[in-house]
């Protein structure tokens, strides 16, 4: 990695472990969120730099993308009954599968303080879900793809010789599936996306009904194409705002 962007990752890591102590979570988010902006930005335009350097600035993107995930789950649980809402149980769910996907992926390339703060609050997460709900039960589409294009070269997958998840000179190679038709939904133990969790209060025991989610849009990179990332999968509780003007807070 160059030092440049080693240092740029350390100067902002010592002043985040700051702002944290500060429990200022408001300046966090802002702050993460430009750097995350900030990285893009150059991932995009990043002319000069070699492919491998430019393989380093996107693991180190994911990884304050992950951080900016921190963020929005702590600010959820600044409200300690944030638990009896049944939006929040289900947001602050799927935050913890975004923020350790990303952090899975990166955490090689950031040690120390970050890491443990990130893993602490995934291991209480999770045993907090575990304690409550158990293992949960998932939706998950059985879906009839006809080609899977790669997204590097746009060819077909399986003639093109790029490896899905692997880094090309800042990219990641990804299947995209096209021709899509959706042909039944399973219900799994062990799915694919666990974001599709069916919750108990969404099953209704007098008509065996249930409503879930099939499909999330989750990206690990989703900063590199939406240049809104950071607004998109708020809870939707109406009587629940978690937004860049405060923590979670009930409407009065
Ligand atoms: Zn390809």
């Amino acid at each position: 990695m160059s030092e440049k962007l080693l240092t740029r990752l350390n100067d902002f890591a010592s002043q985040w472990i700051k702002d944290l102590e500060k429990d200022d979570l408001q300046k966090l988010l802002g702050d993460t969120e430009n750097f995350v902006d900030d990285l893009a930005q150059q991932l995009s335009s990043g002319t000069g730099n070699s492919p491998e350097e430019r393989n380093y600035q996107y693991v180190g993107s994911v990884f304050i993308r992950g951080l900016y995930d921190y963020i929005q789950i702590c600010m959820v649980l600044q409200d300690s009954n944030w638990y009896r809402n049944a939006d929040l149980l289900d947001y602050v769910w799927r935050k913890y599968w975004d923020c350790k996907t990303r952090f899975d992926f990166s955490q090689n390339i950031a040690g120390g303080d970050f890491s443990d703060h990130l893993s602490s609050l995934l291991t209480k997460l999770a045993s907090f879900y575990q304690a409550h709900f158990g293992n949960g039960m998932y939706l998950s589409p059985d879906l009839l793809i006809r080609r899977l294009e790669c997204s590097i070269c746009a060819q077909d997958f399986r003639a093109c010789g790029h490896i899905s998840g692997r880094l090309y000179n800042g990219i990641m190679c990804r299947t995209l599936a096209r021709g899509i038709e959706l042909k039944r939904a399973s219900i799994l133990e062990h799915p694919e996306d666990p974001r599709c969790r069916i919750w108990p209060w969404n099953y209704d025991p007098n008509t065996g009904k249930f409503k879930g989610t099939m499909l999330t849009m989750f990206q690990i990179d989703d900063f590199l194409f939406n240049k809104a990332w950071a607004k998109m999968g708020q809870p939707a509780h109406a009587g629940y705002r978690v937004s860049a003007a405060g923590p979670a807070t009930p409407d009065a």
